[in-house]
């Protein structure tokens, strides 16, 4: 129940749409019964079963009230006239008009109401979706491993649709048929209330055994969801490694992976169809009973002397009967529906209620603008239980540059993801001008830094918006110039479009360095006080390497920044060297100082050499 509350708190605000609504379906219940209460007088007109005198000479009530016999008393009144004026056959005329009309007019209002809804319907979507979006982009690096990849991937789309067609498209049942089922009943217990009330003996039967159904329905929900969830990252996963899958040969190893998944994914649902399919026989049936226990119960009335039900009333009675079954197994039906909707919910809401592990202290203040130094004191880091940085002290004044090498897996992208507190320390502080990076906005300390990574990340935009990504005003001029220190210019007007050149559709064709290139020339634009570049020139080869260093010397120069370099020759000239291993630093000092102490960084240089 707390799940669809909060589904149906997405459709906020319910000021404007609420009222409307109402007033919609009451209109539409009113007027859907109007047909039914002509009916009566029209059986009486045709069947003789009344006097017509009577009827002629029946007085119009004096006041107004809401009461069935106000209505029957109006409604005497006016046949009586109709009689009077067009004889019987035109009585019969008039009844049939105010059938075709009311049906008319509620099923107008039906409509109206339907597309109200279907407004709050499309409004709570986009709502829920914006919602996980938002969140999913708040949540800290960590977080994102492959395999909640594909599970995120699935609860954004898969999840979110099922809510969509079960949930919200049973609101229109949930809204409309209970109001529908109260005032036909009100009709049935004003027609005969003994008979009603033995109608409504089944009811609680066939109640319990659907909620029984519904029970085991949402377990199997949530599985399914979750399989599905499992299916999109397999999917993800073989189609972002599909190179290595083919080099490795590893194509029967994904597809049984993938089959296997799907086969589980297939059995769930026919177990969960063997529920969901018993709701409507079990619906139907009791229906069946019940009517027959009307007319039973009903038929032995009338042949009864002193009946109290007259034979147009029971067949009045068993239409609507028969009518307040259907808005009752709609909302079995949409019961039963609805837990694969709120499995879908909680799931979602899952994701919308994970706390961001990194976010602004209370107290957190602004970073000032970079002015003197970063510092690292005894910092301690661990993913899980391990710590991969273990006691780390170093400075960096402005202007620096610092140089982190050492074997790989030794911890220095860690350390230096702790720049921009996309990890925080578990011991010890990072500094920047003395002060806790803890204790400033995020928002603040990242607008100061720049980030280069190994592997390029363009988006599939122009190479324009790649450059100036997430700037909003960003001029051409600015653009070009970016790209010109980048060594980007030349071969960006060399393309179809230039700047306005799509890089999804144009990826393939750029090489490894010009995609290099523009994430420099985006590092450029950015402008910031501190670089950090990982690994940013391993993936090249010496041509491309050639260009894209010079550009990031371009950079660099009156910039402080942090390096991961895998090809030492690039780091010569840092300022202070730190040779990480197992999470230590094992050695510091510059080129020269560590050449003459002969420890790692002097094995290192030499393996490379050679
Ligand atoms: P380097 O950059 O020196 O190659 P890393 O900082 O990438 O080293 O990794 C240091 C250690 O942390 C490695 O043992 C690696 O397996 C582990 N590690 C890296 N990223 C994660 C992560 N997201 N979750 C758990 N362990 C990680």
């Amino acid at each position: 129940m707390k799940t669809f509350l909060r589904i149906i708190s997405f459709a906020r605000p319910l000021g404007f749409f609420v009222p409307q609504y109402i007033l919609f379906t009451i209109l539409y219940i009113i007027f859907g019964l109007i047909n039914f209460v002509a009916l009566i007088p029209l059986m009486r007109v045709l069947f003789n079963t009344v006097d017509h005198e009577k009827m002629i000479n029946a007085e119009l009530p004096s006041a107004f009230e809401l009461s069935a016999s106000w209505i029957e008393q109006t409604f005497n009144h006016y046949m009586g006239q109709v009689i009077l004026s067009y004889g019987m056959l035109g009585a019969l005329q008039f009844v049939c008009i105010i059938i075709v009309s009311s049906v008319l007019i509620s099923n107008l209002f039906g409509y109206l109401a339907g597309v109200l809804l279907a407004k709050v319907r499309a409004n709570v979507i986009q709502k829920i979706r914006n919602t996980v979006f938002e969140k999913i982009t708040l949540l800290h690096l960590g977080f994102f491993t492959n395999e909640k990849k594909g599970d995120i991937t699935s609860k954004l789309t898969n999840d979110v649709q099922q809510i969509e067609s079960t949930v919200v498209d049973t609101l229109k049942v949930l809204f409309r048929d209970p109001f529908q089922i109260i005032a036909q009943f009100a009709f049935l217990f004003y027609l005969s209330t003994s008979l009603t009330f033995y109608s409504l003996i089944l009811l609680p039967i066939s109640g319990a055994l659907i909620a029984n159904i519904v029970k085991k329905l949402k377990r199997k929900a949530t599985e399914g969801q979750a399989s599905l969830g499992r299916i999109t990252s397999i999917v993800d996963e073989t189609l972002s490694g599909m190179r290595l899958i083919k080099a490795f040969t590893a194509r029967p190893y994904v597809v049984k992976k993938f089959s296997k998944e799907i086969d589980s994914y297939a059995k769930i649902n026919v177990s969960m169809a063997r529920k969901t399919e018993l709701a409507s026989p079990v619906s139907e049936f009791f229906g069946a009973v019940a009517i027959a226990v009307v007319l039973l119960i009903g038929g032995s009335l009338i042949l009864s002397e002193n009946s109290t039900l007259s034979a147009e009333e029971f067949i009045t009675f068993i239409i609507v009967f028969g009518r307040v079954l259907q808005p009752a197994k709609s909302i079995t039906n949409a019961v039963s529906n609805i837990q694969r909707g709120l499995a879908s919910g909680e799931r979602v809401f899952q994701l919308v209620d994970l706390k961001p592990e990194i976010k602004d202290d209370p107290n957190a203040v602004p970073l000032p603008p970079f002015s003197k130094s970063i510092k690292f004191q005894n910092v301690s880091f661990a993913y899980d239980t391990e710590r991969v940085l273990k006691d780390i002290n170093f400075e960096v004044p402005k202007g620096g540059t610092l140089a982190l090498v050492g074997p790989s897996g030794g911890g220095k992208s860690t350390l230096a993801d702790l720049v921009p507190r996309f990890y925080d320390p578990i011991e010890g502080k990072v500094l920047i001008d003395e002060m806790d990076l803890c204790m400033v906005t995020i928002d603040s300390l990242r607008s100061q830094l720049g980030v280069v990574t190994q592997e390029s990340i363009l988006f599939n935009d122009s190479i324009f918006n790649n450059i100036a990504f997430g700037m909003e005003n960003a001029s051409e001029e600015d653009v070009i110039k970016a790209a010109k220190i980048a060594n980007a210019h030349d071969f960006i007007v060399d393309m179809d479009y230039g700047y306005q050149t799509n890089i999804g559709e144009r990826g393939t064709k750029l090489s490894g360095g010009q995609r290099q290139r523009i994430s420099i020339a985006r590092a450029v634009m950015k402008n910031p006080a501190i670089l950090i570049l990982d690994e940013a020139t391993s993936a090249l080869d010496s041509e491309s390497e050639k260009l894209v260093q010079e550009a990031l010397t371009k950079l660099m120069a009156n910039r402080t920044s942090i390096v991961i370099a895998h090809r030492l020759s690039t780091i010569q000239h840092a300022d202070k060297i730190l040779v990480i291993d197992k999470g230590s630093i094992v050695e510091d000092g510059n080129h020269e100082q560590l050449m003459r102490s002969g420890g790692i960084y002097k094995k290192l240089i030499e393996l490379q050499n050679f």
